[in-house]
Formats: C-alpha cells, sequence, structure tokens
C-alpha cells in the first residue's frame, strides 16, 4: 500500500506549507520530539525575546516597567492582546498570570458562588488530578463537604466523556462545572458551546481547562459564551518550562471583579496610588495578583508570532493531518502486534495527540527512548505521541511508527524494567 510507504511520507511534507517553520525551532538532529503537549520546544523567536528581555533589565534596571518599547508594566495585558485572536476573546479578555492551578483557585473563589439549594461542583473523573484536588480543598475552604457537593462525571470507559450524559446531570443543584477541553490522557475534544448553552440553561457557571486544548485547537469563547476559561503555555505555545498561565473571562463577569484579589489587579493607571480600597481594573487584568512575572512570560512573545504567521486555522489543519495519518499507520502497522487506539476518530472530536495504549506500554516507551524518540508516558498503559504542526513533519511520524515496529519485531523492549521512573 502505497500510504505505507516513506516515499509517502515524504511526498505529504513536500505539500506542508507549514513545514519551514521547524527551522524556526531547535529540534535535535538525532531526535524525534513527539511530546510538545508536554513541554513545547524552544523556538529562535521565543528565545530572541526572552534574551530581549533580560538586555532590558540589564539596560534599565527598575525603569524596565516603563522605559522598553514593550513596557514590563503592560506585558502581561499585552500577552493577553496576543493571545486573543486564537481563542476568539476581546484583547482585554485575556491575562497572561501565575501558574494554572492557582488560576483555578482564582475562578473558583470568582465563579463558585454557593447558595442554599445551588451549592454543588460539577467535574469529571479523568480530569488532570490537579484540577480535582484544586476544587475539593476549594470546597473544604467554604466549609463543603466533597462528599455531599462533588459531583463526578463518570466515563463510560475510561477514555472518553460522552456530552450528552454530560449534560443529563445537570441538575438544579449544580453551580460550577469544570471541564477539560481536551482529554490530557485520551486528546478527546470536548463540544464545548454544546456544554456551555446547556450549563447556562440551568443557570450553572461553566468553564474549562483548556491546557491542552490552547495552541492545539481553535477556540471561539465569546461565540461560545463561555464564563471562564485558564490554560498553562507550556504545551502546544511553546512558552517553556514552567511558563506563565492564561485567564480568560468572559467581559459580561468583568464587574464582578476577582474573588482572589491583589494589587496588581487594581485599575492601572491608579495602581501606585497605593490606596487601601480595592478599585478592580474593568477587564481580565483585574485577576491579576503579583507583580508580572516577566522572566517566564517573554518567551511567549516570540511563540505566539510564530502562531500569528502560521495561522491557527493552517496548523489546526495540519495537525489533524499529522493524527490521522499517524492513526492510519497504527491500524496497519501496530494493532498486529497488541496496540490500540485511544483517541477518538472524528476529527471534530480530537485534540492534538494520539494516545497509543499497550499492555507493555512501561517497556516499550522505555525503548522508545533509547531509540532517539521522544514521547510520553501515561501510566499504567498509554504512550502519547503529540505529532505537533509547528515542527513535526509526516516523516517523523511515519519514522516513529515503524521504530514502535522494529521494537516489538526485535522484542528489544522485554530488555527493560517494567518500572517506572518518578517523571510520568
Ligand atoms: C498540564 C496540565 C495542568 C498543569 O497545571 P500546572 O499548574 O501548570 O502545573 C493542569 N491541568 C491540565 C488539564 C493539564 O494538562
Amino acid at each position: 500500500m502505497e500510504k505505507l510507504t516513506l516515499e509517502f511520507a515524504r511526498k505529504m511534507d513536500g505539500e506542508d506549507t507549514l513545514r519551514d517553520y521547524r527551522e524556526r525551532f531547535y529540534p535535535k538532529a538525532d531526535e524525534i520530539y513527539m511530546d510538545g503537549n508536554s513541554l513545547g520546544l524552544l523556538s529562535k523567536d521565543a528565545e530572541a525575546c526572552l534574551l530581549r528581555v533580560l538586555d532590558e533589565w540589564k539596560n534599565y534596571g527598575i525603569n524596565g516597567w516603563e522605559k522598553p518599547a514593550k513596557p514590563w508594566f503592560y506585558y502581561a495585558e499585552e500577552m493577553g492582546k496576543m493571545q486573543a485572536p486564537l481563542f476568539g476573546a476581546k484583547p482585554e479578555e485575556i491575562i497572561v498570570h501565575s501558574s494554572n492551578t492557582v488560576n483555578l483557585h482564582s475562578m473558583l473563589a470568582t465563579f463558585f458562588n454557593p447558595v442554599e439549594g445551588k451549592d454543588k461542583i460539577m467535574i469529571d473523573e479523568l480530569n488532570f488530578p490537579s484540577d480535582r484536588y484544586a476544587v475539593e480543598s476549594h470546597l473544604k475552604m467554604r466549609g463543603l463537604d466533597p462528599e455531599e457537593k462533588l459531583v463526578v462525571i463518570k466515563s463510560p470507559d475510561g477514555r472518553m466523556l460522552d456530552e450528552d450524559h454530560i449534560i443529563s446531570l445537570m441538575a438544579d443543584d449544580i453551580a460550577f462545572i469544570l471541564l477539560p477541553g481536551v482529554l490530557y490522557r485520551s486528546g478527546q475534544l470536548l463540544d464545548m458551546e454544546k456544554l456551555t448553552k446547556a450549563a447556562h440553561e440551568k443557570n450553572i457557571m461553566i468553564g474549562f481547562d483548556c491546557c491542552h486544548s490552547a495552541g492545539s485547537v481553535q477556540h471561539e469563547f465569546d461565540k461560545w459564551d463561555v464564563d471562564f476559561a485558564f490554560w498553562c503555555n507550556y504545551k502546544y505555545l511553546n512558552n517553556g518550562p514552567g511558563g506563565t498561565a492564561s485567564i480568560y473571562i468572559n467581559s459580561k463577569h468583568f464587574r464582578k471583579g476577582p474573588g482572589m484579589a491583589g494589587w496588581q489587579g487594581f485599575v492601572k493607571k491608579k495602581m501606585f496610588d497605593m490606596v487601601q480600597e480595592f478599585e478592580p481594573e474593568c477587564s481580565a487584568g483585574a485577576w491579576q495578583l503579583g507583580t508580572p512575572h516577566m522572566l517566564s512570560m517573554a518567551p511567549l512573545e516570540g511563540s505566539l508570532k510564530l502562531f500569528h504567521e502560521a495561522g491557527m486555522e493552517n496548523l489546526r489543519e495540519k495537525s489533524l493531518k499529522l493524527t490521522e495519518y499517524m492513526m492510519m499507520l497504527i491500524d496497519n502497522i501496530l494493532v498486529p502486534y497488541g496496540f490500540g487506539i485511544g483517541t477518538p476518530r472524528e476529527a471534530e472530536k480530537r485534540g492534538g495527540h494520539v494516545a497509543l495504549e499497550h499492555d507493555d506500554a512501561i517497556r516499550i516507551n522505555a525503548a522508545l527512548k533509547s531509540n532517539g524518540v521522544v514521547p510520553d508516558f501515561r501510566y499504567p498503559n498509554v504512550i502519547r505521541l503529540a505529532p505537533v504542526a509547528m515542527y513535526n513533519s509526516f516523516e517523523d511520524v511515519w519514522n516513529v511508527v515503524n521504530i514502535l515496529k522494529n521494537i516489538m519485531d526485535t522484542r528489544e523492549y522485554e530488555k527493560y524494567s517494567s518500572e517506572r521512573g518518578d517523571v510520568a
């Protein structure tokens, strides 16, 4: 079959209008990076922005808050504005601030307003555990027992969630719903518009953890009327390790103000009056707590330039082709070795990665690594493979699948331990 050949992969690369973006990054020549969904690669543009900000610090000292072409004082707002088109948001609805889990606490403090008869939170059993920890600790802080007040949506197969099932659980006593945009393990993309509409019919606040959809799919938060969203920027958005996270606040909620306040959320122009009564800015900026994280935000500027140049729609189109192609190769080449695919087949239900399942995933993953592939393992049986549109090629995908075939043919994986390491 022609589609299974290396020549076919190369032909696809030849037709790929985004292929030159790879050169704007630092992929290693002897490595196939398939982990951009956990930590995106460094781009030259991101590096340049970080070095520029270091230079600004060198040259301006404290005056960096005002003097540079992009003053630090407004930089988090500027990064929000740069992100807005990727999320279908107004420029003032996104702020780049703090880290993802802290921002979830802040969203809970703002949007969870329990009253008698409407005091429950709904989440799903497949979400990233940090979200569950945050929600449970928040309930306890409010004097509410998670055993009673937390509704956990079950997955029928341990991989996916069903929107209609979720909607059927939206009872009148639910006040707040948090769901992932894309599930971190299976890569399922939820219909955020449909879920939001159903939640609002029940008068429920709804928001999404978009860590795995940010930079992999286009969002239309305003059109969908989502109440809030948050995401980390170090995955598909290539902001670097521990890069500053983002918050989206629907402008209809600006007047609520933040449930957790800090001086950086004060009306910007008057912030340095240092008055004791808090007066929130009328934008997502009000949800800032402390001083903007200049050094861990700067790479995002360069990375976002690349997203604007390449176009989120083009990136999504290529990403779908890559994952489609990967699944086709897996079906044809790897399924006979006991592999399965834990990711939805439908394009509109898929994020940016493929969940490859195997009972021996730990050892196979170790063998993949020693063959120069950087995969991502999720206990107990999932190898996540993210062919990232910005810097991966169809040839990369072909190589990974054929390296896996070789690992199985030679039984190379049997050399490795089935103990897992400390990270993942
Ligand atoms: C990566 C990820 C996180 C990580 O949160 P941090 O606070 O940045 O460590 C949280 N939620 C989801 C869904 C993630 O994928």
